[in-house]
């Protein structure tokens, strides 16, 4: 009836090992993203730019260093 072979035994073992593997790579996964995201919200300024609407031609962009438009050329 309650038969325990060794091939069940074996297989039983097999099984528990790769639950145990895969919790432990599930694990580890997660601290690793954990890790990346303290990291990125340790690095200060957002990561976002202020654009400005160009006065000419209405289009919505980045100020470059000599603060004319990227699109029209005219001073923004
Ligand atoms: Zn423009």
């Amino acid at each position: 009836m309650l038969g325990f072979s060794i091939q069940k035994i074996l297989l039983l073992v097999a099984i528990l090992g790769a639950v145990w593997w895969g919790f432990k790579w599930v694990s580890r996964l997660d601290r690793l993203r954990k890790a990346a995201d303290k990291t990125a919200s340790r690095s200060g300024a957002p990561r976002v730019e202020e654009m400005v609407e160009c006065p000419a031609c209405k289009t919505y962009q980045v100020p470059r260093a000599d603060k004319s438009c990227s699109n029209c050329g005219r001073p923004l």
